[in-house]
This record gives structure tokens, sequence and C-alpha cells, in this order.
């Protein structure tokens, strides 16, 4: 393929190169305000989703959700928080890789049986979808989403408790009021207990794919993530304070999908959920159980969480993001060098990697681009010229940092390569003499079938033309990958699993090819390996 047939599609999106799928978060706390810390929760996640927040919060009698189409400080504010007490909450934030963008996929999803009820939060994509609708005699549009058919599946598995063993029920259970918020009938503790636990036992091992959930009843908080683990979840303890017998707070648990939720709430981290383990947390502290065959356990985080999803300051199989993204700066320079008169990471996930790899060539570390910090989600427009105002209207160049210079220009992956190469251009119309473009992953080249909305093949611009090809077209100078070896070197979790799918096409939960995620063609899907 000459570098000229080398296309952007119409319609691409190049202000946001990849999207996470959903963050959750869930607590049980008595005594402190759970919809306060859940919110704090939701805000440090909030990178994981844009499109829709919501909370269900429990205080015993029963579960108050609020969930709404926006940001996070859009959906909630003081009045409607003070408005949730509770001793338990869950939280959501999503982007939407399965389902439409409405209100009915926001979640948490709610489902009452009988007179009590539940709530459920997912992060993750399932690859079992239609079959297991299908196997449950569901009609097509019975639910809108993997998350609403695991809601679906728990409460058929839950037995039903009668209304009339329910203090409080008003027979309102799970409707949406004009408000946004959706009650559930309230029940005494016992009379569901266990039940959803029960029902998970049932369910879990039915589904496959990624997922993390946190789930609550009225009196249970509980976190479950996948026999591959390909989506993080994380535990947290909230100390208890005051003095035994006076106005302190008891003991609480946290559970997020990454670390510094627990930070901003105050809790401390206790550990990562393992691939595969249910954990169930109420008055008498966390239990921890394996409810899935052994031989589906196979640890493999997806290896994105460190490249560009997961927050810089958090901690993935016992190592700080921030850390790793240097170290692959470090190995891209060791792997690709080249001679420059200054490093500049591309904002801001380009960033640290470019610091690892000035120091490690010893070429100075600048700042060549200011990103712009209000940017949200703009519009998906169509030409190249749009495409390049959208970038504009993101990055800005510095020139006096820029102008007569040999720069290294790091960023963290590429997908459709509308944004690198806007930024050459801009970089070469601020004076930069040399752009050397370094990646620190190896480029995209398979959909994501797990949670993370990679575009269609023909619009991953790696898979589609070789590298002098791509170097012309993105107007680079040189153009360099790390490679995947080097990549989980840079991370230095040794021993750990990861799932490098998109990478290499090579897929730990096999995927059927009638997964509809919107974004994958029949013939892009690789034939999976067989199970070890
Ligand atoms: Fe992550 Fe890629 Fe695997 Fe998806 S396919 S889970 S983005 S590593």
């Amino acid at each position: 393929m000459r570098s000229s047939e080398i296309e952007c599609s119409e319609g691409s999106d190049h202000e946001v190169p990849l999207r996470e799928s959903c963050g959750v978060f869930g607590v049980y706390a008595p005594g402190r305000g759970v919809a306060q810390l859940t919110f704090d929760g939701l805000y440090a996640l909030q990178h994981r989703g844009q499109e829709s927040a919501g909370m269900a919060v429990s205080d015993g009698e029963g579960i108050t959700v609020v969930k709404e189409m926006g940001l996070v400080t859009t959906v909630f504010d003081e009045r409607t928080l003070s408005c949730l007490p509770g001793h338990l909450a869950i939280g959501h934030t999503r982007y939407s890789t399965t389902g439409d963008s409405n209100w009915r996929n926001a979640q948490p999803m709610y489902r009452s049986v009988g007179g009590a009820g539940f709530a459920l939060g997912h992060n993750g994509n399932l690859t079992n979808t239609a079959e297991l609708a299908e196997q449950a005699g569901m009609l097509p549009g019975m639910v809108a989403s993997d998350s609403d058919l695991v809601a679906e599946l728990l409460a058929r598995h839950c037995p039903a408790v009668p209304l009339n063993e329910s203090p409080g029920a008003d027979g309102q259970n799970g409707q949406k009021a004009s408000d946004g918020l959706a009650s559930s009938a309230g029940v005494g503790e016992g009379a569901f207990d266990e039940a959803l636990e029960s029902a998970l036992r049932s369910v879990l091992p039915l589904i496959g794919g990624a997922f993390s959930f946190v789930l609550l009843d009225s009196n249970h908080l509980m976190g479950v993530r996948d026999p591959n683990g390909l989506r993080p979840l994380c535990l947290g303890r909230l100390a208890p304070t005051g003095h035994p017998g006076g106005t302190g707070h008891p003991e609480g648990w946290v559970l997020a999908s990454e670390s510094p939720a627990l930070d901003v709430v105050g809790a401390s981290f206790v550990r990562e959920l393992e691939p595969g383990e249910l954990v169930v947390i109420d008055s008498f502290g966390v239990r921890s159980e394996r409810v899935f065959a052994e031989e589906r356990i196979d640890p493999r985080l997806c290896i994105f969480e460190f490249v560009y999803f997961a927050r810089p300051d958090a901690h993935l199989y016992g190592r700080e993001v921030h850390g790793a993204r240097r170290r692959m700066g470090k190995m891209l320079a060791a792997q690709a060098p080249v001679d420059a008169d200054m490093v500049m990471g591309v904002p801001e996930s380009g960033v640290p990697a470019a610091e690892g790899y000035a120091r490690a060539s010893g070429i100075p570390h600048g700042q060549g681009l200011v990103k712009n910090r209000y940017i949200g989600r703009t519009f998906i427009t169509p030409g190249q010229d749009a495409r390049d105002a959208g970038v504009r209207r993101k990055l800005n160049p510095l020139r006096e940092n820029i102008a007569g210079k040999r720069l290294v220009v790091v960023d963290d992956s590429i997908v459709r390569g509308t944004t690198q190469r806007a930024v050459v251009r801009m970089l070469r119309e601020a004076g930069a003499t040399e752009v050397h473009l370094r990646l620190a992953s190896p480029p995209l080249v398979w959909p994501c079938f797990y949670g993370i909305d990679i575009p269609d093949r023909d619009e991953l611009v790696a898979a589609n033309a070789s590298m002098s090809e791509l170097e012309s077209f993105l107007g680079a100078d040189s153009l360099a990958y790390l490679s995947l070896e080097n990549l989980v070197r840079a991370i230095d979790a040794p021993g750990a699993g990861f799932c490098t799918a998109c990478l290499n096409g090579e897929y730990p939960v096999p995927v059927p090819v009638e997964v509809e995620v919107g974004a994958v063609r029949r013939h892009d899907v690789p034939a999976a390996p067989a199970r070890a």
C-alpha cells in the first residue's frame, strides 16, 4: 500500500484514541456518609467513563438508585447526596461498549426480587451475551446490555422474598421516578441474606469475558473479578475512628477499579482482588470465596491499563503505573535511539514515557505542547481539516521550545494515527527541524472484545500499512514502537499475566463472531487459541 492510500475513515474520532468501558466503586461504612464517599470515589474514576454516572445506596431498609447521563459532577450535587443516607453504596461511571448510550443503560442496574432488591455495577464486556440470553429464553430487546443481562439472570436465581416480609414495602420497587430516582422496598436483615450470594454462585460460572462487578443488597457489599482478571478491582480499608464506646466510626471497606479512588476517600490499599474471586462485605467483615472452576483461572490483566487507561498514580500488580510508563520510555530509548535536541511527550499519557526516554538517552526533556485542561468530549468530525482543528483545540505548541530543534516525540500508542499526524504537522509548522515519533507500546492491530472501544480493523492505521508507509503518512522523520517483550519487561511484574490480544491477536477468552460491539467485523476475528 502506498502512503497516499492510507486514509482516515470519515467519522473517526481523533480526540479520544481509546475508551475504557467503566469505573466501579463500592463502600461499606456504617456511620459515615457513604453517598459522599461514593461521589468522591467516582470523581477519581471519571476518566474511565464520562457518558453516565450513578450510585445505589442502602440504609438497611431500602435501596435508592440515582443515575443520569453526564459526568459525576453533573449528576450529583450536595442536595442529591444529602438525600442518600445509608451504610453501604455502590457507584458507576460508564462509557458504552455494548448497548446504547442512554438512561436505561446507565448503571447501577437495579432489580427487585419480591420484597427485596439488589443493584449491580459492571466494568468490562461479556463475550457470550447472545448465547446466555437465548438459553434463558429472553426475546430480543428484553435486556439492553450485557450488564442488564447479568442483573436479570441474578434476579431469576434469587429466591423471592415475599412483600409481607419487607417492612416499609410500598409497591414502588425499582420504579424510575421523573427525577431519576429508583427505590426498592425495604427488607429486614436476614430476609434476603445470602440470596444474592447464592445467585452469584449459580450465575457467575455461566458468564464469559471481562467483568469486574460491584453489587449490593440491603446489607451486603460484594465485588467479583472474572477468572482472567481482565479488568482491575481492588480492596481498601477505612480505619476505625474515635474510642471504643465513643462517637467514632467502626472499620469500613471500599472496592474500586483503581487505587486512587481509595486514596481520595481516606482508605488504605489492602490488595487487588484475585482473578475469579468473590468478596462479600458486611457487619462481620470481609469474606472471600472462589466461584469459578480452577481451570478457568488464568490471570490476564489488560496490558493497556498500564499503557493508557489507568491513572498514573494507580497501583496494579503491585506496581505504580507512572513508574511503569517511565520504564517504557527508558526501554524505548534503548530499543530505538535517535540523535535529537529535545524529548517531549504528547500530553498527558505520553509524558512519563518521554521522561524515561530523556533520562535514558541523555537528551534534555522539555515541554513542546500545552493541553487545554478543560477539553471534554468533542464532536466527531469528518475530514482531515476538521480533525486537525480538533487537535488544535486540544493541543497548542510552545514555539520557543520547539523552533529549530530536532524532536523526539513520545506518545503512548497509535490507533488511527490521526492525532500523531496532526501533532507532527503542528510541530513542523512551529519550527521543528526533525520529528521522530516513538510509541510506548506496540501498535494496535486487532479489536478488543473485553470492554475497550477499539475501532474497526480497517481504521487501525498500523494494521494496514508498512513502517515506511506509516512514516510517510504521519509525516515523521522516523517512527518506532516499543516491542511487546520490552513493554512487559518495563511493567516489571515478574510472573504476572496479561491480555495482549489487540497487539498480537492472542485472545485469552474465546470470542464468538456474533459478539456485537459495534466496531468489529466478522472477518476481523482471528481463530481463538485453544485454552491450556
Ligand atoms: Fe486490553 Fe487489548 Fe486485551 Fe482489550 S484486547 S483487554 S484493550 S489488552
